[in-house]
């Protein structure tokens, strides 16, 4: 017998899993393109940024260890994208503005001693659905040589004014603010991580969830220096906008109807890899964010699919590596 195959499903993988093929080139080939890598390294530096100075309340220390994690990353920028490393430490500083650790509503708890940041998780299957109840699920895994872990990472468990939530940040171009942030009220990642956290039984209720979004833009020559181009200190940032949300929250009804998808979705992954086909699905192809990065594969002949494949990065899909 062959060791399994593990699927690491995460909220990200799922909001992509409309189309099984576009899910099978994302978690079974790995492929990632080169914006999408540059991109995800800034938000992971972002990431890192927010949680140590929320950990450590050390706003040089914080932005070092940003700018240290992008400082070769940075590298694969491309020249006419506003991500530089420039661009982050002035967006840093600037969270540090908007955001003074002393006034910061948003508040980690304390789990032995240690701020409820960037809490990873990686848990099989069976810590959600009990073997006994879904034997049908089961028999099929087995059936399959598979195993499934639900995977992702919570940025914050804490509060906001004073109330319970998991907090999520966000590292973001897209510019209908209101409207990317209102996307969240019905939204997979954000029922995901509710779902997740009761079924872990972390909480007896369904917890909110606040959005706590960084807009990122190319910053207006107000803040750059019209000579060198670089950026000025102390110049109102224009790269960035920082915006929340409310707190996010979830009817019994909504989660049961999320269970029931998810469940769903599941037996589908599972299905597909038994028969290994994953098939498309062309109302998926166009997205709020434009044309799916696959489409090349789907337009064109299976015997120039190598070439278009040369154009991908392929990574292990190891949904804990990196946060947009
Ligand atoms: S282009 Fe359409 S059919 Fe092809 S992978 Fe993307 S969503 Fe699926």
């Amino acid at each position: 017998m062959t060791e399994p195959t593990i699927y690491y499903v995460d909220a990200s993988l799922l909001k992509e899993s409309a189309c099984m093929l576009k899910f099978d080139y994302i978690h079974n080939k790995g492929y990632i393109t080169a914006d999408s890598a540059f991109q995800m390294d800034y938000g992971t530096a972002g990431h890192k940024f927010i949680h140590s100075y929320m950990a450590t309340k050390d706003i040089q220390a914080a932005r070092k260890v940003a700018f240290l994690f992008f400082m070769s990353k940075c590298l694969k920028v491309p020249a006419n994208d506003f991500r530089t490393l420039d661009h982050l430490n002035s967006t840093t500083q600037a969270y540090t503005i908007q955001y003074p650790i002393e006034t910061e509503p948003l508040k980690p708890d304390l789990i032995k001693g240690e701020p409820a940041l960037e809490l990873p998780f990686q848990q099989p299957l069976e810590m959600f659905f009990d073997p006994t109840t879904y034997e049908e699920l089961y028999t099929a895994l087995a059936r399959a040589n598979m195993k499934i872990v639900l995977a992702g990472t919570v940025d914050l468990k804490g509060t906001y004014f004073g109330d319970s939530c998991i907090s999520d940040h966000k590292f973001t171009a897209m510019w209908r603010e209101e409207q990317y942030i209102d996307g969240f009220r019905l939204n997979i990642q954000t029922m995901f991580y509710s779902w997740v956290w009761r079924k872990l039984g972390l909480s007896n209720i369904w917890l909110p969830l606040l959005m706590n979004v960084i807009f990122l833009k190319n910053p207006t020559m107000r803040s750059k220096d019209p000579v060198t181009k670089r950026l000025v200190p102390n110049t109102k940032w224009t790269g960035a906008n920082f915006k929340r949300s409310d707190l996010i929250t979830f009817t019994d009804e909504m989660m049961e109807k999320f269970e029931s998808w998810l469940l769903t979705k599941l037996k589908e992954i599972i299905h597909c890899h038994t028969v290994n086909s994953f098939p498309q699905n062309f109302t998926a192809c166009e997205t709020v964010f434009g044309p799916c990065k696959f489409r090349q594969f789907c337009i064109s002949k299976p015997h120039v699919h190598s070439v278009i494949a040369n154009n991908f990065l392929s990574r292990k899909y190891e949904p804990w590596t990196w946060q947009a």
